[in-house]
């Protein structure tokens, strides 16, 4: 199975991921930083996507 990682340190807060796969990243209220609504989401196409627009190259998925 596919992990999404998340490095809420690099994580810019812009929202990218957010607006592409909004069923999927929200801002932790707790760190202003995206995080996974569902934590063992499947990885979709999508997502992979929204990795890739990532400015800070912090969304990880390990396949
Ligand atoms: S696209 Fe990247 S930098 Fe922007 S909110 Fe999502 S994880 Fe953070």
């Amino acid at each position: 199975m596919s992990t999404i990682i998340i490095d809420s340190y690099l994580c810019n807060a812009c929202q990218t991921c957010i607006e592409m796969c909004p069923d999927v990243f929200e801002l932790s209220e707790l760190t202003g930083k995206a995080e996974l609504i569902d934590p063992d989401q499947e990885v979709t196409a999508a997502i992979r996507q929204a990795a890739a627009f990532c400015p800070e190259k912090c969304i990880e998925i390990l396949d």
